[in-house]
């Protein structure tokens, strides 16, 4: 396989002539299984599962980008071969378990293998993010995720979380708005301490840059209509938040 094709499976920049102050990310958009890796041993059930991916949150990303007309870089591949929001060091980044699930193909993964993982996954994801941020300079990264409504049969109640590392100001400015009527939460249902703020440190919080982490329940966005209603009100959250920082986007659509 050519570096290009497994580029092709491993990331996907879209609105790359986007004009806009704003980088949206999503590393888990994609429950694809790149035929050289596997369907790890999982049934169809968990390849669809929150385990695989982040359901809904590529369709949020590409709204949210749209209307800010901003590039998006997002996952092409399932967060079970390599999770693009942790470090290689990390032992969940190829997790053997995941909430109530194994994982019979990360099992005792030979380092020859783990790092296959690492140069056809993780490595073009973070080459594309450094490309578009050499070509559109942004001022603000924004990585959008979901969460499922139930973790280890525990209902969440916490409709969507804003997340931070070290760099609080774009968190405190859409906590200080809100976002719409939701249940909005800091570090909520997880936190820098879950190790889920790698892309923030590693693209933003590095060069200085605004960033925020926006975790959204999985559960919100069964229709067209609440899709819509949840994307506008994140809009006019971040766009206003920019605002009050002095940085002015096309904001909500
Ligand atoms: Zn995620």
């Amino acid at each position: 396989m050519t570096d290009m094709r497994r580029m092709s499976q491993a990331v996907h920049v879209e609105g790359a002539q986007g004009v806009s102050p704003v980088l949206f990310l999503c590393e888990h958009a994609s429950n694809h299984f790149p035929g050289e890796f596997g369907d790890l041993g999982l049934s169809g059930d968990v390849r669809q599962s929150h385990v695989a991916w982040d359901p809904h949150a590529l369709t949020i990303a590409r709204r949210l980008a749209g209307g800010f007309n901003a590039p998006l870089v997002s996952g092409g591949a399932s967060r079970l071969i390599y999770d693009c929001n942790r470090p290689p060091e990390a032992p969940d980044a190829v997790p053997e378990q995941s909430e109530i699930y194994a994982i019979p193909g990360n099992q005792a993964l030979s380092e020859a293998a783990r790092e296959a993982r690492v140069e056809g996954i993780y490595h073009p994801f973070c080459q594309a993010v450094d490309d578009t941020i050499a070509a559109s300079a942004p001022q603000v990264i924004v990585t959008i995720h979901t969460f499922t409504p139930v973790y280890f049969n525990r209902p969440r109640s916490v409709e969507i979380g804003i997340l931070h590392d070290s760099d609080s100001r774009l968190a405190d400015a859409m906590l200080a708005r809100g976002v719409g009527g939701y249940d909005t939460r800091r570090n909520d249902p997880y936190g820098p301490e879950h190790g889920v703020t790698h892309s923030l440190r590693l693209h933003a919080i590095a060069r200085g840059l605004l960033n925020v982490m926006i975790e959204v329940r999985n559960d919100l966005t069964p229709d067209e209509d609440r899709m819509t209603r949840l994307c506008r009100a994140l809009s006019l959250s971040l766009s206003g938040a920019l605002a009050d920082m002095g940085i002015t986007t096309r904001g909500a659509a």
